[in-house]
């Protein structure tokens, strides 16, 4: 009933995992531990996106059989597990997983089923970096917007879905909050698009255009079946729609969240088109779908083909796990693209958690270990500071649920302000605090306890290293930096910029 399924979108595996990716899964990684700790049944799934033709075209150029090449570059994907502290439970590889295939095809004959394919020959314009068609008016001077290159007109016969039989099922789902779109900006560019009125699109390609790479469409071995129709069905496939897997019906198919993280690229694909596919087959629609922008670093776009793109092992293992994970949580805008650069990533690490909340543990420690031999009975927090540590539970709930990690980083901000105030006041260092030096420490290790606590999503090591210092129960460990800081390490073998890009 309360179930938490959560899933990032899958990559293309046409070259290495970029900080971009990092980005939406730390994301959906925190959305996943967060539910877990509020004790929550949840499943996370992510993998990567074999079967896209780009994939093809990439290995083409650089020659290496395509089997080959993807396999090398979605192992690095499912690599970043253990440097970016990710803890999926799943993770899906459309080319290589036998559960996948099953699924779309599976997937298909329902579809088929419920009348909602046609063949057609169709003349468009497409582009082969975004696996899509585009119209003219769609385009910015004669160039596909993502991509900017112009792109070829194909004509060839292919299976069509009826799209435009779903409009009205899809506004309403999005429009009755059914199927919610976070943040508001994102809903109501879908909401606009769906009201324009859709039109069928077409979802297979002709096998031979395809290099025999994908799934083959059930009963016509000439099509494959297309790229983001293959790519969206990993949301059911990977929990064995098409092989009977009782996980199926209680994360996709019983009341529970179902919640998709995305970049903003993609959404018509999953606010369109997925929940239409859906629809037809007689499948529940997700539950959400929370959007993030994009990242530039040093001012320009991340891409491959500018060698723009930082490498997020590279950074981890400079840096540390928490750092980046931090960064990635705490400096992204809601809505507009965020600028990533080194020096900004140990700003972050350095101010918010080397001198805030890390030093804010380590002299709490230290006065409990210089007067009480570091024996301190927790005491519930007064005043102003008690009532900042009361509301952080409910304050993330609400921002993780409204998709905004930088109020939920906020909220823990907030207590560790308020903690540092509070001892500003009580002076517990002074000897005319002696009297009252257990309340305040007890009160001081109580905020820390809770502040860890409620970090652990966000920064699981981190909040490890801080429990250890902290532990439970009227007795702290010795105080050593948690958070030690990292600014020193740049300046050293000079632009820390240089020594992550790939
Ligand atoms: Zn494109």
């Amino acid at each position: 009933m309360n179930t938490f399924y959560v899933t990032t979108a899958i990559a293309y595996v046409n070259a290495a995992p970029h900080l971009g990716h990092a980005l939406e899964l730390v994301q959906a990684d925190v959305l996943a531990r967060h539910a877990r700790r509020r004790g929550r049944p949840v499943r996370f799934l992510t993998g990567t996106d074999d079967n896209a033709l780009k994939n093809v075209t990439a290995a083409r150029a650089a020659g290496v059989d395509v089997r080959t090449f993807v396999d090398g570059n979605a192992a690095r994907f499912a690599a970043l597990r253990e440097p970016l502290s990710l803890s999926f439970d799943d993770f899906i590889r459309t080319s290589a997983d036998a559960r996948h295939a099953a699924g779309v095809a599976r997937l298909w004959r329902e579809c088929a089923a419920a009348g909602d394919f046609y063949r057609r020959t169709y003349r468009g314009l497409y582009c082969a970096g975004c696996e899509q068609f585009w119209t003219a008016a769609e385009l910015t001077g004669g160039l596909c917007p993502e991509h900017l290159v112009a792109p070829e007109p194909v004509a060839e016969e292919n299976w069509f879905f009826r799209l435009s039989r779903y409009t009205d099922r899809i506004l309403e789902s999005l429009e009755s909050g059914r199927l919610r779109i976070e943040p508001a900006a994102r809903r109501n560019e879908v909401l606009a698009f769906v009201r324009g009125g859709l039109t069928d699109f077409s979802v297979s390609r002709p096998a031979a255009r395809a290099g025999g790479w994908g799934i083959p469409v059930p009963g016509d071995p000439e099509q494959v079946v297309y790229v983001w129709w293959d790519a969206l069905a990993n949301y059911v496939t990977a929990l064995g729609y098409g092989t009977g897997d009782p996980a199926h019906q209680r994360w996709w198919a019983s009341p529970g969240e179902r919640a998709h993280v995305i970049g903003k690229g993609i959404v018509r694909f999953h606010a369109v088109y997925w929940p239409a596919l859906l629809l037809s087959a007689g499948l529940p629609l997700p539950t959400s779908i929370l959007v993030h922008d994009h990242l530039s670093a040093n001012g320009a776009k991340l891409s491959k083909s500018t060698g723009n793109t930082i490498d997020p092992v590279a950074l981890t293992g400079r840096y540390g796990t928490d750092a980046v994970r931090w960064w990635l949580l705490r400096e992204p805008a809601r809505v507009g693209d965020t600028d990533f650069t080194v020096e900004r990533l140990i700003r972050r690490a350095d101010g918010d958690l080397a001198n805030g909340l890390g030093n804010l543990v380590n002299r709490t420690l230290t006065l409990a270990w210089r007067h009480r031999g570091g024996r301190v009975p927790e005491t519930v927090p007064p005043g102003a500071l008690g009532t900042a540590c009361d509301r952080l539970p409910g304050r993330i709930d609400r921002a993780l649920h409204d998709f905004d990690f930088r109020a939920a980083t906020d909220a823990l901000g907030a207590v560790v302000g308020e903690a540092n105030r509070f001892a500003e006041s009580e002076r517990p260092w002074e000897p005319a605090a002696a009297d009252r030096l257990d309340a305040v420490l007890g009160a001081l290790i109580a905020a820390c306890r809770l502040v860890a606590a409620e970090l652990s999503p966000f920064l699981p090591d981190g909040a490890a290293r801080l429990h250890d210092r902290l532990r439970t129960g009227d007795r702290v460990a010795r105080p050593e930096p948690v958070f030690p800081r990292i600014g020193g390490r740049v300046r050293k073998g000079g632009s820390a910029g240089q020594a992550v890009a790939q």
